[in-house]
């Protein structure tokens, strides 16, 4: 049985669900059976979730590859030839994942030197790789102009300065895009963790804009290709994302006309959103793609823009779905009418939910769900001494018995890649990919020995008898461990 926080508040006694306790909310019959979720007949992915639990051990990640394909093969009907497809790594980056999409032809974003890495590795072709984001270091830029990557999104006029220098001292010339900062106005919907104008610290406005791109055209290191620009994240109503699609091509447009360049590359950033309550809407495909349909007819009757591509950068749509994170009840018990499950993993593991204070929904697994046909309310918590640590609060379920295991569902994008591990000092959990209902692990589980290992015990009596000139024989002081 699935089902979320929403609805189920009511206090119930301290006791343990009784048979005649009248139920709380309906039994939640989950999404239409078309939704591509991990989750079917009981199953993630095909294989029974106590298979996974006892071969890799809990909490873990596991990952339906099938789903991801779907994902892609959905999107891409939709689309036009114009538009092309990046992978946002920072969605989800582990290997076999980048991998994956690296080969159902996707290009892939970064934004980080690591994420270069990631996706390098993962066998995505430098020319298909974009790399956007503030901040970029001296070396991380340095790595991608030494790779020779699709294009670099840039910032702000100081970092078209800085790029400029090291593709100089590389002897490379290196295609550019600018991105364009998205003012607060513009009306997309606002999510707290990725997208949104973040204050100011993306892109460029309309003035430097035209500057950067003038200067661009003068450099003889820098090819500029067009324009970028990224709104927010999770937007499930296709009109806002066909109005931020349309108004940056249209923005890229006026800025080539202007300063006079060949307009060949817009890219519209991710920003494509998924159900997680159970009553979120979907994100209308089809009527995205009769606009998109629209657009791409007017930028090929233009002599202006006919040889543009138009990028898209998705990361939550295309493996959002696609995650679960499966964990054990360790303990359980009733306070305030509330029955009150604590599992072996919490938020350290899946942050989303407290961080941007989304629900997402809960699977409950094993004899008490398939013997319950009644829903109670629970709270699933963390094992954390936080009291931050909840999954579910007050949900409407059968209540898990200690030992059965309990999934939250949606969590393929921004899940395992923004928890934070460390805190209380619990194993980092495994991750799982799931193939053809074949189950193989792709990130192995860290215990907290392995992270002890890399830390060192600063050794005071050599620093100190340094000061005092004895105990080092003239040598530098050094510190324990390294
Ligand atoms: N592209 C850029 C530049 C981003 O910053 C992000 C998210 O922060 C994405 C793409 C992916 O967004 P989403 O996962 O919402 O598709």
């Amino acid at each position: 049985m699935t089902a979320t926080a929403r609805g189920s508040r009511g206090p119930q006694g301290l006791r343990p669900p009784d048979p005649s306790d009248p139920p709380v909310d309906r039994p939640r019959r989950g999404r239409p059976p078309a939704r591509n979720e991990i989750i079917r007949n009981g199953r993630l992915g095909g294989v029974e979730p106590e298979t996974l639990a006892t071969e890799f051990g809990t909490p873990l990640y596991a990952y339906d590859f099938d789903v991801i394909h779907r994902q892609v093969a959905t999107l891409r009907a939709i689309l036009p030839p114009a538009f092309e497809l990046a992978y946002a790594t920072k969605a989800n980056p582990a290997l076999a994942i980048v991998n994956h999409l690296g080969r159902l032809g996707l290009g892939a974003d970064v934004a980080s030197g690591g994420e270069l890495e990631v996706a390098t590795r993962a066998g995505i072709s430098p020319g298909s790789i974009v790399f956007t984001g503030p901040g970029k270091r001296d070396d991380e830029l340095a790595a991608a102009v030494g790779l020779g990557i699709r294009a670099i999104t840039l910032e702000s006029l100081g970092e078209l300065a800085r790029l400029e220098r090291i593709a100089a001292a590389a002897g490379r010339i290196v295609p550019v895009l600018l991105r364009a900062a998205v003012p607060a106005a513009v009306g997309l919907e606002r999510v707290r963790l990725v997208g949104d104008d973040g204050a100011g610290k993306f892109g460029m406005a309309e003035e430097d804009l035209e500057r950067a791109a003038r200067v661009a055209l003068r450099s003889p290191q820098l090819d500029l290709l067009g324009l970028h620009a990224f709104g927010a994240s999770n937007v499930v109503d296709a009109d806002v994302i066909g109005d931020h699609v349309e108004r940056t091509v249209d923005q890229a447009t006026r800025l080539a006309t202007r300063v006079g360049f060949r307009l060949r590359l817009v890219d519209v950033g991710g920003g494509l959103g998924i159900p997680y309550d159970l009553d979120d809407r979907s994100l209308d495909l089809a009527a995205l793609g009769t606009r998109l349909e629209a657009l791409a007819a007017g930028l090929a009757s233009d002599p202006a823009t006919r040889e543009a591509r138009i990028l898209l950068e998705p990361g939550r749509f295309l493996v959002g779905p696609a995650g679960a994170y499966l964990a054990r009840v360790v303990d359980r018990k009733s306070v305030d009418g509330t029955h009150v499950v604590v599992l072996d993993g919490g938020i350290h593991h899946v942050l989303r939910p407290v961080l941007v204070g989304q629900e997402h929904r809960i699977r409950v697994f094993g004899a008490s769900a398939a013997s319950s046909t009644r829903s109670f309310p629970v709270t699933i918590a963390g094992p954390l001494c936080s009291g931050l640590d909840i999954l579910a609060a007050q949900a409407a379920m059968p209540v898990p018995a200690v030992g059965e295991l309990v999934a939250v569902l949606d969590v393929g994008a921004y899940g395992y890649t923004e928890s934070m591990p460390f805190f209380l000092s619990h194993p980092v959990p495994p991750e799982v990919a799931i193939n053809a209902g074949q189950a193989a692990l792709i990130r192995r589980r860290i215990e907290p020995g392995r992270w002890l290992e890399g830390q060192a015990l600063p050794d005071w009596r050599i620093r100190q008898a340094s000061r005092t000139g004895t105990g080092t024989n003239g040598r530098s002081p050094s510190v324990a461990g390294t």
